[in-house]
């Protein structure tokens, strides 16, 4: 997943790109307004994290802007304690979530997830798909109820697949939804990576939960569950 954190309190912006990148997330940052909205609309975001009170551009302006050109990711906004107007204003003109300062980190993280979960129409922290299913609160993995070990890396490529599952997910999209530097983007890899999960989910080959739709990209195949309530 890839977040963008427009903050103009450095140290409080360098935390959060901290504790995301740590939570897995590739992370861009701004300090104002302007860069923030540029990185928002040129970037392939999957959740923003505005802070309202921003030199340069206000962050009211900044999300006026993303909707305006049509962006609909999910915002959540920051906003100074005691100002509720901030916070109203902020909904009205279409953030999804707002926290007051100071917050505590695992109050965002939680947050943050939830708000792309909810984008692409899950509800429950647990993604079931089929026989799998994904903990994305405790990232963890369970294919017809025992748990599978996987790597942090393995668990963000199927996080994304499953969160679209039962669409075609381009490998570009893939590395752009997980890697913050082009330098680290390597299909190669991806491929290898892909492989490893298809061993780890269906060992006997089976299943074939993750499919190759040629010169496309690739497709998990099993959607999501009838019981989940979120299909929109
Ligand atoms: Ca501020």
């Amino acid at each position: 997943m890839r977040v963008l954190i427009i903050e103009d309190e450095a140290q409080l912006r360098e935390q959060l790109a901290a504790r995301l990148r740590a939570e897995g997330y590739a992370v861009d940052a701004a300090a104002n307004g302007r860069d923030g909205a540029y990185l928002g609309a040129e970037y392939p975001i999957d959740v923003a994290v505005v802070d309202l009170g921003l030199p340069d551009q206000p962050g009211t302006e900044v999300i006026k802007g993303w909707r305006a050109r049509g962006l609909k990711f999910p915002i959540l906004i920051l906003t100074a304690r005691g100002r509720w107007e901030d916070k109203v204003a902020g909904l009205e003109i279409g953030a999804d979530d707002y926290l007051v300062k100071p917050f505590q980190s695992e109050e965002l993280v939680a947050r943050l997830r939830a708000l792309v979960r909810r984008a692409a129409g899950w509800t429950d922290s647990k993604l079931r798909c089929g026989p799998f299913v994904l903990n994305t609160a405790a990232k963890e993995l369970a294919v017809d109820g025992a748990p599978v070990e996987i790597t942090a890396f393995e668990y963000k490529v199927l996080e994304y697949l499953m969160l679209h599952s039962g669409r075609v997910v381009s490998k570009s999209e893939l590395t752009d939804h997980l890697y913050e530097d082009d330098a680290d983007r390597d299909s190669n890899v991806l491929e290898v990576i892909i492989g490893r999960l298809r061993r780890k989910l269906d060992p006997a080959r089976i299943l074939n939960p993750v499919e190759t739709a040629r010169g496309q990209g690739y497709r998990f195949r099993f959607e999501r569950s009838a019981s989940q309530d979120g299909a929109r």
